[in-house]
């Protein structure tokens, strides 16, 4: 079998593997990414936040998204029933990027994985890692197939898995855990729209609330097409009848906000079904791996955290990779895990908090406090690691409470 060598294996060129992969380059670091599919590849996750923006500027990935002219988000809009709220990321308690982009991530992943390879980096794509094996000093040897099934062993001091939903360490090292969210799942499509509505109305991003528990998606991309997505229990979603896209095109039709505006489009690819998405594992990282994006945690597309998520643990794993390698005894359990942990944790109080409806009482009610809403913006903007910002201090508690008021205030006004 054919064997190679390499400082760092990146598995997945995801986001998450593009940003470590361009971080170690940058570094000096020997670095192979091995890419299962053929780029461009359709993959969900077309809302970014803006915390993202850091990460891509500092590795000398920005540059190439800013030519691709995605849409601009520059806030997002929810809206349930007649009431709306709008957060401008201009305006957040933290300081930080107050705009991202919406993109089709066939095209976005692309243009990263173009850039990536223009640096200098190996990508293989086609080829699929099928079986891992560590020795006691953490080095490994991983067996790859190509696209013909010829196999080839590529020996590395360090892996990185941003495999995505591949999971692969996970699934080869027995790390999955059963995620502590209730078991959702999602149905979404692409459209095409001849005639969108005039102004900042056709591009906004939005999440209509149908219900507590179920929301639709609506992401304009600048292509004209844009992304229509339903979110809800699995038990609900398994309850409409027919095809994927009888039950989406039902879904829609729940949404007094959008009915109209999609009632005549056509769907540009069978609606994809995704179960039970949410995802967790037992640990981040092991002697000679660490585990990045979301081969790690998925928690929920409620608030558009995955990619950040998937950048802010890809560069933070290779950040740590390059001190070890260079001779630093590292904490990773203090380094790594707590960090990345701290950051979930305060998105899956929100997420929680969305589902059982006190975070949407904090959204909807009137009148705003402003302050209170720049504080939940600049967590929604993927700033969950600004402990001066009390909705991230004190986000378990913070959430429970003001909804709380919010509660007794209104029995007040009855
Ligand atoms: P990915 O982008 O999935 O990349 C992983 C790569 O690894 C893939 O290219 C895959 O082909 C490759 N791979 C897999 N197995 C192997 C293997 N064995 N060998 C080699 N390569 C392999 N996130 C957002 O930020 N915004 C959103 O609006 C959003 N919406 C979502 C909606 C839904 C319904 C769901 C389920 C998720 C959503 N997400 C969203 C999450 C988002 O999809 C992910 O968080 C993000 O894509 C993670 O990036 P990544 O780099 O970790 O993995």
């Amino acid at each position: 079998m054919n064997e190679k060598n390499t400082d760092v294996l990146i598995i997945g060129a995801g986001p998450s593997g593009c940003v470590a992969a361009s971080y170690l380059h940058i570094e000096g670091i020997r670095v192979k990414v091995v890419e299962k599919s053929k780029f461009p590849r359709f993959v969900i996750g077309e809302s970014l936040l803006p915390r993202c923006m850091d990460h891509f500027e500092e590795v000398g990935l920005l540059e190439c998204l800013q030519d691709c002219n995605f849409e601009i988000k520059d806030g997002a809009r929810f809206i349930k029933g007649d009431a709306v709220c709008h957060f401008d990321f201009s305006k957040k308690h933290t300081k930080g990027w107050d705009y991202t982009w919406q993109v089709p991530r066939a095209d976005f992943d692309k243009a990263l994985t173009d850039e990536v390879q223009r640096k200098g980096v190996d990508i293989a794509f086609e080829h699929e890692v099928v079986d891992v094996s560590f020795a006691t000093d953490g080095s490994s040897k991983t067996t790859v197939k190509d696209k013909d099934g010829n196999l080839e062993t590529i020996n590395a001091k360090f892996i990185i898995d941003s495999s995505g939903y591949g999971r692969v360490l996970p699934r080869l090292l027995d790390l999955d855990k059963p995620s502590a969210l209730p078991k959702h799942s999602s149905i979404f499509t692409h459209v095409k729209e001849e005639k969108r509505p005039e102004g900042t109305e056709g591009t906004l991003i939005t999440f209509d609330v149908v219900s507590t528990e179920t929301w639709l998606w609506v992401i304009p991309f600048s292509n004209g097409n844009t992304s229509l997505g339903y979110v809800g229990p699995t038990e609900y979603l398994e309850s409409f009848p027919g095809t994927n896209s009888e039950k989406l095109k039902a879904m829609i039709r729940l949404s007094d906000y959008y009915r109209d505006r999609f009632k005549d489009s056509e769907f540009l690819f069978e609606p994809i079904l995704i179960k039970n998405y949410s995802k967790s594992v037992k640990q981040l990282y092991g002697n000679g791996y660490v585990l990045t994006g979301n081969s790690s945690e998925f928690l929920d597309p409620v608030f558009s955290s995955g990619v950040t998520f998937a950048t802010e643990s890809g560069l933070l794993a290779a950040k740590l990779i390059n001190r070890e390698l260079n001779g630093e005894n590292l904490d990773w359990e203090k380094e790594y895990s707590d960090y990345i942990k701290a950051g979930v944790a305060v998105f899956s109080t929100y997420v929680n908090e969305w589902y059982t409806g006190n975070l949407q009482k904090l959204f909807f009610h009137r009148p705003e406090n402003p302050e209170i809403k720049e504080q939940i913006c600049a967590v929604l903007a993927g700033y969950v690691w600004d402990q001066s910002n009390p909705f991230v201090k004190n986000h378990q508690r913070l959430v429970k409470t003001v909804a709380h008021i919010i509660d007794l205030e209104d029995i007040e006004n009855r």
